[in-house]
This record gives C-alpha cells, sequence and structure tokens, in this order.
C-alpha cells in the first residue's frame, strides 16, 4: 500500500475528490491511503496562528515553519516508513511521468505539503523538504490542486487500481516517451467526421502500424521535444523522416 500524507489549511478541500472514481478505488482497494493532516492543528496559541507578515515587508502572509515542522514530525514518528517530503511550489522541479513512476515504486511514505497565501517559509524548503515540486509553469492560489494531481498520477500506477480495460503502459509519457496516439469509438460516422478506415478494417498489424504513426506524428507536431529523449525502433525512425518530409 502506498501511503500518503498532505499536510494543508483546508483538509475539506479533498473530501469529493477523495471519494470519487480513481482516488476513491485505489483507497478501497487498500492500494492507496491518504492521511489528511490540518496544518492549523499543529500551531500554537488561542487561534492556531499558521501564518504570519513577512519579513521585509510587503504583500500577503506567509505560512510559519513551526506547525509545518510539527506536522512532519508527528507523521515521521506514525510511519512505520521512511518519508520522502515533497513541497508544493511553483519554484520547484516539474511534475513529470518519471516522478510519478519514482513516487509510485518508492518503499518511502510521501508527504505533501501544500502552501498558500505568499507560500511557505524559506526554512521549510531549505531544512525540511527533500524537494520541491511543481505542476507548472503558472501559479495556483495552494498547493491542494497540486497534491490531488501527485496523489492522482501515483494512484494510477499502483498494482490493481486501472481495470484490466483499462492500462497505463501506452499513455502519452509512458514506456516509450512519446504521446499516445488518437482514440475513437461508436459511431463510425459523425456529422460527416468519419473515423479512419483502418480502425474498422479488423487488420490488427494495419492498426498497430496506423497507431505508432499517428503517435508519432502527434509528437512531432505537438512534443518534437520528447522524440530526443524517447525509445525509438527503426520503423519509428522511418516513419518520422516520411513525416517530416510529408510536411515539408
Ligand atoms: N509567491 C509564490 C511564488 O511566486 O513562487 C507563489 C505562492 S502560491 C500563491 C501559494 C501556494 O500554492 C504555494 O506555496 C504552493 O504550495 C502552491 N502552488 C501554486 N502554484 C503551484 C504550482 N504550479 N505547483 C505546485 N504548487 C503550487
Amino acid at each position: 500500500m502506498k501511503r500518503c500524507h498532505v499536510l494543508t489549511l483546508f483538509p475539506g478541500f479533498f473530501s469529493s475528490p477523495l471519494s470519487e472514481t480513481l482516488l476513491k478505488r485505489a483507497r478501497e482497494k487498500g492500494a492507496l491511503d491518504v492521511n489528511l493532516v490540518d496544518i492549523r492543528g499543529f500551531s500554537e496559541g488561542r487561534h492556531k496562528t499558521a501564518d504570519d507578515a513577512p519579513y521585509g515587508g510587503g504583500a500577503g502572509m506567509v505560512l510559519k515553519p513551526e506547525p509545518i515542522f510539527r506536522a512532519v514530525e508527528a507523521v515521521r514518528r506514525s510511519s512505520q516508513s521512511p518519508l520522502r517530503v515533497v513541497l508544493l511550489s511553483p519554484q520547484g522541479k516539474l511534475f513529470s511521468q518519471e516522478t510519478v513512476r519514482e513516487y509510485a515504486e518508492s518503499p518511502k511514505d510521501l508527504v505533501l505539503i501544500c502552501g498558500r497565501y505568499e507560500g511557505v517559509d524559506e526554512r521549510v524548503a531549505a531544512h525540511l523538504a527533500d524537494e520541491e515540486l511543481s505542476i507548472g509553469d503558472y501559479v495556483l492560489s495552494g498547493g491542494e490542486a497540486p497534491a490531488l494531481v501527485v496523489l492522482e498520477a501515483v494512484a494510477r500506477l499502483l498494482p490493481g487500481v486501472l481495470g484490466a480495460e483499462e492500462s497505463a503502459r501506452f499513455d502519452s509519457f509512458s514506456e516509450e516517451g512519446i504521446l499516445d496516439h488518437p482514440h475513437y469509438t461508436r459511431p463510425p460516422e459523425f456529422e460527416g467526421m468519419k473515423v479512419p478506415d483502418v480502425l474498422l478494417s479488423g487488420n490488427h498489424e494495419e492498426i498497430r502500424k496506423w497507431r505508432r504513426r499517428e503517435a508519432l506524428r502527434k509528437t512531432l507536431a505537438a512534443r518534437s521535444d520528447l522524440l530526443a529523449r524517447a525509445r525509438l525502433a527503426e520503423e519509428d525512425k522511418r516513419i518520422l523522416k516520411d513525416l517530416e518530409t510529408e510536411s515539408s
């Protein structure tokens, strides 16, 4: 079972996403355990203050270090496994499928710290977190949505979570590092838009070749940066050459 601890000021943010579809299934199957930790519970004083004004002045508030250090310490004491402590931050390394795989396969419990306001006191990044992680080059108001992104991406790779009819193996960025091929379903024609004939042919070898070509076409058009690192067979290289000539 993969154990994840989410440190947040807003545990209620997670109630619906954790009780629906994939995350619900992963938890019910015992593949994933999500422990929501309210940072405020580790704050001191009558008002349980978890944030304060920034040193040096300026707008907004900053999450205080003490409640977060204490919350991680409490998780460490209660956990039987070592921890991987991740601070969600737009300043972190970009989240990728490679990191998803690493988290899913690691025996360590995953601790996700959700910031808010102007962010988190820098001592958390410098002395508590193993890494800072960003889900993209944009700024959200808190780390809760990024934490859900991480949880769902990791849950999909845990054994037994995806049904027999689903597979993460051929998804974009997975084994071969390119984008997935296009998918179609019934009807074969909709308002003049037709499903490619080959997909209705029943010829498995032709379908395989078409899917590979179209996956490479999409990758070349939208994410040619992936091709430098992708695991390409000789057949793929020939297709790419062909596609390049086709588009020139
Ligand atoms: N002042 C910070 C900056 O410009 O780098 C942004 C703080 S943001 C408004 C508040 C919190 O949202 C962050 O501490 C982080 O936990 C979370 N957050 C926002 N965007 C994020 C992203 N792209 N990836 C991960 N976490 C993010």
